[in-house]
């Protein structure tokens, strides 16, 4: 017998739908949630062997918080929420966090998707009951096929392991499994084809993404990113790609493969930024909105949830947050600028 979905907190007091819109009259619909910023693996281009600094548990917001503030971002317009972290799935409720977010509605009564980006160590025990609390599919990393490489490149003996949760969440029909590589010369870019066969033979959409100045251990080199154009010229060696239209706000580009309907994408955000289409925000496991990945700035939700005002003055701080992080929201992430500083928080705490 299922339990229902507990209730979200009261209200709501917040302003009408479709008000998340940024300085650029950009509308923003999708918002990524970090669960934890702790990590079963230790892959060399997010985090150092040692870890970073994890956030103290106190300042890490409760499910009761967590879901407060997507409900109010819901009433403003977010549609699709991704759930992130470091590993999402480290997080011991995270089958009711999925329970609870899936049972939120848009204005208009439609359903909120809910998926999530995963090492997908945990997926052999969590799959079904994630996809019977409403996920709808999952993002998984794997950057290699080969053990002692993946070894190597996550510190961690687990590939066996991480094939079995990605055959797990296929089982489970949280489709479409889409594979996420980074790309790293010297590392894995010889392994750019082995990968796409991998996932089109088994009905998978593999992703390549350019390595970007994210990691805990501030290591990122541009002359050892593989860029999207090496990698497309490593892909057309075997395969005939042919470009799929009708990109929208997505950051992969996607080319068919042999025809189709295996499709392979890119994510450029390096070489060829989509800053222009980007509508997502993110929550931090802290509690902090950021616009961007590369966010020099954050705007805090915490102290708003955890202050003594009424119900309905919280939720209007709440919307005031989301407006406040959206005002401060820039046109692009500046890489190339001379000028260009690595976030404070490394991508395992901002959620990728
Ligand atoms: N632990 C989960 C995972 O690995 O899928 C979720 C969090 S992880 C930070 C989310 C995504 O960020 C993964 O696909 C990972 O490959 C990517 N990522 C981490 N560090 C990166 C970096 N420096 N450049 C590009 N992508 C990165
Ligand atoms: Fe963990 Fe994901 Fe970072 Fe790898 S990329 S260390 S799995 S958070």
């Amino acid at each position: 017998m299922t339990t229902p979905p507990p209730t979200s907190p009261p209200g709501p007091a917040v302003p009408p739908r479709g008000t998340l819109v940024d300085r650029f009259g950009r509308a923003h619909h999708d918002l990524r949630i970090s669960l934890t910023d702790r990590c079963s693996l230790r892959c060399t281009y997010c985090m150092p062997a040692e870890g970073v600094p994890w956030l103290a548990r106190s300042t890490m917001l409760s499910t009761d918080e967590i879901v407060h503030v997507a409900r109010v971002g819901v009433a403003l317009g977010i549609r699709e929420i991704r759930l992130t972290g470091g590993e999402p799935l480290l997080r011991v409720d995270v089958v009711d966090v999925v329970r609870r977010l899936t049972a939120l509605t848009t204005p208009d009564g439609a359903p909120v998707e809910v998926s999530l980006t995963t090492n997908a160590l945990r997926l052999p025990a969590l799959a079904a009951p994630l996809r019977d609390a409403g996920l709808t599919r999952v993002n998984v990393s794997l950057d290699t096929l080969d053990r002692a490489r993946f070894a190597e490149l996550t510190r961690r003996d687990k590939l066996v392991e991480t094939l079995a949760g990605i055959a797990a969440a296929d089982a489970a029909g949280l489709h479409p499994v889409k594979i996420n590589a980074v790309a790293m010369r010297g590392v894995n870019d010889d392994e750019v084809v082995a990968l796409t066969r991998f996932a089109v033979e088994r009905g998978y959409q593999m992703r390549f993404i350019e390595q970007m100045p994210l990691d805990g251990g501030h290591t990122w080199d541009r002359t050892e990113m593989v860029t999207q154009a090496e990698i497309l010229e490593r892909l057309r060696a075997a395969f005939t790609l042919t470009e799929v239209p009708g990109r929208g706000a997505a950051p992969a580009e996607l080319w068919h493969v042999d025809g189709g309907p295996a499709t392979v994408g890119v994510i450029a955000s390096v070489s060829a930024p989509f800053c222009g289409a980007c509508d997502r925000l993110r929550l931090t496991a802290d509690g902090q909105l950021r616009a961007c990945l590369f966010s020099q700035t954050e705007v805090d939700t915490r102290d708003v949830l955890r202050s003594d005002e009424p119900a309905p003055l919280i939720d209007e701080g709440l919307a005031a947050a989301y407006r406040q992080c959206l005002a401060g929201k820039k046109a692009g992430h500046d890489i190339d600028d001379p000028t260009f500083l690595q976030p404070r928080r490394p991508m395992s705490a901002i959620g990728g």
